[in-house]
C-alpha cells in the first residue's frame, strides 16, 4: 500500500486525490529501500504534517534505470506527441488550482493569494512549452570555404537531474521539467526537504496527464548531496538544472565537472531597486510592495536594497510605512491572512539576526523588527530606513518581509552600490525617463530588470542571471535549447 495523505476538499473543484508520498520511480510509487521516512512540518504551527520517504543510493539508481528505460522511447515521440501531453499537463494543474493552492500554503507557509499565484505561474510552463515544443528550428547553411552543408538539429540532451528549493514548490519543479519533457529528455526531479508534498502531487497530475512511465521520476531524500553524488556520476546522466543558494550550486557544479555534465543554475540574488528623482512615486511604491512582498519576501528576485533619491525619499518611507503596516499576517491557509509565516525556524532566526545587525549598526526601525511570540515561524513586516552600506543585509539576502532603505544624490552612485554585490539576478529601476531607464539598465549588472515594474517572471521570458546568481535562462525558447544538444552534420550533396 503508498503511504498518502488525505487533505480537505475545497469548496469548489474538484477533490484532492490521497497525495502519495513515497518515491516515484518508474510510473509507480514505491517505499524507499531503507524504510526511512523524513518529517514535513506546518510553518504556520510548527507541527508535523506528514513523513515522506527518504531514499538512499539503491533508488537514486532505480529512479536512473527507470529514466534509462524511458529515455529512447521519449525521445522518438514527435514534438505534437509532446505537446498534446504538456498542454494536458496545463489543464489539469488548472482544473485542480483549488486543493493545489492549499498544498502550497500548507507544506510551504505561504499566504493563499500568493499560492494561487504561483499554481497558475508553475501551469503556464506547461502551455508555453507545449507550444514552443513544436517550434524548435535547425540550422542549414553553406560552408564558405568547402561547399558542404552544415546541418544542425537539436536533439534531447539526455537524462537530467531535477533540483529545487523550498520557495517555488511548484513552479521551480514546473520550470525545469515542462522545458525537459518538451526536448524529448527523462528527468529525476529531487524537490526541498520543506516542500515535497507539491512536487508528489505535481508527478501524480502529470501520470493522469499521460506521462509515461519513467519520463518523470521524483525522489525525497534527507541526504541530497549523497543523492547528486550518486547520479551526477552515473555515465546515463547528462543534465543538472538546480535552482536553490549560490553555495550549494557551487557544490554541484564541482560534482558535475566530474563528467562534464551540463549544467544550469538558477542562484541567489540581492536585488537594488532604485527609485530615481523623476519617478512616480506611487507607481513605484506599487511596485515596491510587488518586489519586496511577492511570495512573503521569499523570492529570488525580492528587492533586498532600496535606493531611493533624496527628493522622494521622505514620501517613499511613509508610503512603505503605510503599506506594509496594512498586511495581515497570520495563518498561511487562512482566507483572510495576506502574508502567512516563514518556512522554517532557520529562515525566521536568520531575519531576526539581520535586522538586529543593522539596527545595531545604526539603521532607524519604523516598522516590526521583532518576530512574534506565537507557535510557527512568523516574522512581521519591518521597515528600515537609513540602514548603512556595512550592515549584513546589503550584502546577503533577507528572504523575508523586510524593507531596506537608503537615500542617494547622484546616480551614478546608485548604479555603483547597486553593483557591489557578487550576486546579479533581478534589479527594478523606476523613472519616468524611459531614455535614463534604458541607459540605466544597461549599466546594471543584473540578468533581468524591472523597468517600472516590480515583477518581471514570464514562462515567455529568459529568467537567469548573472555573476554568482547563475548559468543559463529557464522559460522561453532559451529554457528549452537549456535541454538540447546542437547535433552538427556536415555533407556534401
Ligand atoms: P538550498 O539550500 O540551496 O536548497 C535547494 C535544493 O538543493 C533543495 O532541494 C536542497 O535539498 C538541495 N540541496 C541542498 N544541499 C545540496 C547538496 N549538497 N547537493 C545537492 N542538493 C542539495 O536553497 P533553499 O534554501 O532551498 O532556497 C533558497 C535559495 O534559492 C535562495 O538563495 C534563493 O535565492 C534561491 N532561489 C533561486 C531562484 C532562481 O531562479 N535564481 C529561484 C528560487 C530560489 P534539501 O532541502 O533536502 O536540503
Amino acid at each position: 500500500m503508498t503511504n498518502t495523505l488525505t487533505i480537505p476538499a475545497p469548496k469548489t473543484g474538484p477533490a484532492p486525490f490521497p497525495i502519495p508520498t513515497d518515491l516515484f520511480i518508474g510510473g509507480k510509487w514505491v517505499k524507499s529501500n531503507t524504510g526511512k521516512r523524513v518529517d514535513v512540518f506546518n510553518p504556520s504551527n510548527g507541527e508535523k504534517i506528514c513523513d515522506v520517504a527518504d531514499c538512499d543510493d539503491t533508488d537514486s539508481r532505480a529512479a536512473v534505470d527507470a529514466a534509462d528505460k524511458a529515455a529512447a522511447a521519449w525521445a522518438a515521440t514527435t514534438p505534437r506527441q509532446r505537446a498534446e501531453i504538456l498542454r494536458k499537463c496545463y489543464d489539469k494543474m488548472i482544473e485542480n488550482i483549488e486543493w493545489l493552492t492549499y498544498l502550497i500554503s500548507l507544506e510551504n507557509g505561504k499566504a493563499l493569494p500568493d499560492s494561487r499565484s504561483e499554481v497558475l505561474y508553475a501551469a503556464e510552463f506547461f502551455r508555453w512549452y507545449a507550444e514552443e515544443c513544436c517550434h524548435v528550428l535547425g540550422e542549414l547553411a553553406m560552408a564558405p570555404a568547402s561547399g558542404a552543408r552544415i546541418m544542425v538539429q537539436y536533439q534531447p540532451i539526455g537524462i537530467a537531474l531535477l533540483i529545487t528549493p523550498w520557495n517555488y514548490p511548484a513552479a521551480m519543479a514546473t520550470r525545469k521539467i515542462a522545458p525537459a519533457l518538451a526536448a524529448g529528455c527523462t528527468v529525476i526531479c529531487k524537490p526541498a526537504t520543506e516542500t515535497p508534498l507539491t512536487a508528489f502531487a505535481v508527478a501524480q497530475i502529470l501520470a493522469d496527464a499521460g506521462v509515461p512511465a519513467g519520463v518523470v521520476n521524483v525522489l525525497t531524500t534527507s541526504k541530497a548531496s549523497a543523492l547528486s553524488k550518486t547520479i551526477l556520476n552515473d555515465p546515463r546522466v547528462r543534465k543538472v538544472s538546480f535552482t536553490g543558494s549560490t553555495p550549494v550550486g557551487v557544490a554541484l557544479l564541482k560534482e558535475a565537472a566530474n563528467q562534464v555534465i551540463s549544467s544550469s543554475m538558477e542562484l541567489g540574488g540581492n536585488a537594488p531597486f532604485i527609485v530615481c528623482k523623476d519617478a512616480d512615486l506611487n507607481a513605484a511604491l506599487d511596485g515596491a510592495m510587488l518586489a519586496k512582498m511577492r511570495n512573503s519576501g521569499e523570492a529570488c528576485t525580492a528587492a533586498n536594497r532600496f535606493y531611493v533619491h533624496k527628493d522622494l525619499y521622505q514620501g517613499f518611507t511613509d508610503g512603505i510605512v503605510k503599506r506594509m503596516s496594512e498586511i495581515k499576517l497570520g495563518d498561511a491557509v487562512d482566507p483572510e491572512s495576506t502574508l502567512g509565516p516563514m518556512v522554517n525556524e532557520k529562515a525566521v532566526a536568520k531575519i531576526g539576526e539581520l535586522v538586529d545587525d543593522a539596527v545595531a549598526k545604526g539603521a532607524k526601525l519604523l516598522l516590526g523588527g521583532q518576530r512574534l511570540n506565537r507557535p510557527g515561524f512568523y516574522y512581521p513586516p519591518t521597515v528600515l530606513a537609513d540602514v548603512p552600506d556595512d550592515a549584513d543585509m546589503i550584502r546577503e539576502e533577507i528572504f523575508g518581509p523586510v524593507v531596506s532603505l537608503q537615500s542617494f544624490e547622484d546616480e551614478a552612485e546608485a548604479i555603483a552600490k547597486a553593483n557591489d554585490t557578487e550576486y546579479g539576478l533581478a534589479a527594478y529601476l523606476y523613472t519616468q525617463d524611459l531614455k535614463r531607464g534604458f541607459q540605466i539598465s544597461e549599466k546594471l549588472e543584473a540578468g533581468m530588470i524591472g523597468l517600472n515594474r516590480g515583477i518581471m517572471s514570464d514562462p515567455a521570458a529568459p529568467f537567469g542571471g548573472v555573476k554568482q546568481s547563475g548559468l543559463g535562462r529557464e522559460g522561453s525558447h532559451h529554457g528549452l535549447i537549456e535541454f538540447c544538444e546542437a547535433k552538427y552534420v556536415s555533407v556534401i550533396w
